[in-house]
Formats: structure tokens, sequence, C-alpha cells
């Protein structure tokens, strides 16, 4: 016997649910259950919605990881009765939350799927209908009484991603997602065109386990001509500091003078995980391509590849949590956790 899906709504703010304060004019989060109201359409769709909101919804500018453990408890707390999970976020950060989740979600088996809006859903004009209505369908998706989807996505203006692989492009179209090196996983036009072939493939059929309290310890250094000795140097030596993930140019390049090399030499030599990620949008790191990059090689600098700033930083922050041994977190991070690098 086939049942319909059951879907829980995580609510955490963003755009989609805000409204304009009187006052000031400027855009705010506003109670959940008027959400609903404006979005009877929610009635007709062929699954059971429950929903369950933040207490305090809140712009996504104002994420931190504790909201990325309340996320995680709520679906740890509902995973035996729900069949997919649609989580509703602000834009702004929405990259950073879905990449931190597929760390955190480890042997996910249901889809948690991230949306949102770039106008409040009471708008004329707002892309939030689209954005939650197809999101919750594509978590509805059944095959055999098992979800199609099992890890964390991201759906917007008519594409499904894979979390971990996107980017905020556009604070001003409704297209406000990329995912550079990585194809949409699902298009919806006046079909759902679904990409089975690039789902990711768990390994194993263990049960979920949910890793919490990243480790904040950590920075995202962007190189720019002109960074000068003294900034680096405060840098690397902020207290407790485990982790960089340092934005090179192109293929994973930086300055070769001999102040740099040396900062992140000592950086390395004092226990600090520096993984080099691209400012490019797209393409991978390849050290030792070019002589800008021979030395950050030799160095042992971890190679983020292809993997986006925003899964380099969240996966930095995850394994720093697990206590992964120093001689195998070079290895560990170059290889694929959740799909997040090719
Ligand atoms: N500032 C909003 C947020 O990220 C933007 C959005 O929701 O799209 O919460």
């Amino acid at each position: 016997m086939s049942s319909k899906a059951k879907i829980l709504l995580i609510y955490t703010g963003g755009t989609i649910g805000m409204m304009k304060d009187f006052e000031t004019g400027a855009l705010k989060a506003f109670n959940f259950s008027k959400l609903l109201q404006r979005i009877p359409e929610l009635r007709q769709l062929d699954c059971e919605i429950e929903t369950v909101s933040f207490e305090n919804p809140i712009d996504s500018s104002n994420i931190n990881p504790e909201m990325w453990d309340k996320m995680a408890t709520i679906i740890e707390e509902h995973y035996s009765v729900y069949d997919g999970f649609v989580v509703l976020h602000g834009s702004d950060t929405m990259s950073y939350s879905a990449s931190a989740l597929s760390f955190m979600l480890e042997n996910l088996a249901k889809p948690v799927i991230f949306t949102g809006s770039q106008l409040p859903i009471g708008d004329l004009r707002t892309d939030a209908k689209e954005n939650l209505i197809t999101a919750i369908q594509i978590a509805s998706l059944q095959e055999k009484n098992k979800p199609v989807i099992q890890e964390v996505c991201l759906y917007f203006e008519y594409k499904l991603y894979r979390g971990n692989r996107t980017t905020k492009i556009n604070a001003e179209h409704f297209n406000a997602f990329a995912s550079p090196n990585f194809p949409a996983l699902a298009e919806s036009g006046v079909h759902l065109k679904v990409e089975q072939n690039l789902f990711f493939q768990k390994k194993s059929r263990k049960k979920l386990v949910v890793h919490k309290n990243l480790d904040t310890n950590v920075f995202v250094l962007k190189l720019f001509p002109g960074i000068n000795e003294a900034a680096l140097q405060s840098i690397i030596q902020i207290p407790n500091l485990k982790g960089i993930v340092v934005e090179t140019y192109g293929a994973g390049n930086a300055p070769t003078d001999e102040w740099f090399i040396r900062a992140l030499e000592m950086a390395v030599a004092n226990g600090l995980q520096v993984v080099n990620v691209t400012q490019c949008s797209g393409g991978s790191v390849n050290m030792g391509q070019y002589e800008t990059s021979t030395a950050l090689k030799k160095l042992g600098l971890i190679s983020g590849k292809d993997i986006t700033t925003e899964a380099a930083i969240t996966k930095l922050m995850y394994m720093l949590s697990q206590n992964v041994a120093a001689s195998s977190f070079k290895t560990i991070f170059e290889t694929s956790l959740r799909g997040e690098l090719t």
C-alpha cells in the first residue's frame, strides 16, 4: 500500500516569510503561521505537510553553527516519521547552511531541500510560491515507497542543485544561485526533469548519524594584490586557530614572495590545516600547474580542488570537530564525503 509522503517544513526565516516594518521600511521576519495562510495552494499538494518554525525566525545573515545544530536536531528528532524535509531559509547564507548540513547529516537517506525566495511570499510578484511548492513536490518524490532524493539539496528558480555545490550569485535576480562545478540535479519546466544519474551515491546503508558542534576556529582568507605581511601574520596567529581556507587566484596560484611562503610554512608547521580553494567561480585548484603554486604544493597545502568556499569552510569546521588525525586530514579533505568535490 503506498501512502502519501509526509513532509516536514522547517521555517528558519528569510525573505520568504518577511514583511515591511511600518516605521523603517526594512524587511524583517514575521510569524510563520501567517506564511501558511498566504499559500492555500499547499493544501492541494499530494502529500501531508506539517510545519515547525524557529521560535525567532531570522534573516539568514544571522545564521551561525548553533542554528545549524538546531536544524539538524529538528531533522534528527523527526527523521523516522517524515519522508522528506524542506528548510525555508534566507538566501544570503543558504549555501553555507546547505553545505554544513550535508556534512552534519551522515548517511542521510531522505531529502533535505533548502529553499527561500528573493521576494516575500505576500508580494504580488513573489518567486516564493513556485520555489516552495516545487521544493515540497521534489521532497515528496518516491519510488517503491522510498525517497528518490537522499541528500541535502537547494531548490531555487526552477533548478534543484546539490546543496554543497551551490553559491549565491545574485542579490537581484530570481535566479540567485549557481552550481558552477556540478550540473543541476533536476529542472522544473512543464515537466520535472530529474537527472537520477547525478544523485549522490551513498556507499553504505548505515543509520543516520548527526554531527553537531562544528569547530569555528577557522578563517577564510581571500588573497588580493597588495595583501601585506602584517595582515597575513595577524591572521595565522589568531589564538586557537586550527584551519584556514585560502582563496587563491586561478588554478590555486599565489604570490611567490618569500614572506608570503614563509608565513604559510609557519602556519603549517604550527599544525594549522590550510586549504587552497580558487576565488574563480568555476574550475579547480591544481597546485604545481604554475610556478606560482609549486611552493604551496611543497608545503603540503590541502587542495580544495573544485569545492566552493562555502563547502570548504563548513567541511573544515566539520572535520576539525571530528578530531581527524593530522596524518590523514589532507587525504580525507581531498576526498568527496558528500559529493562536494570532484
Ligand atoms: N536577507 C535575506 C536572508 O538571507 C535574503 C533572503 O531571504 O533572500 O535572510
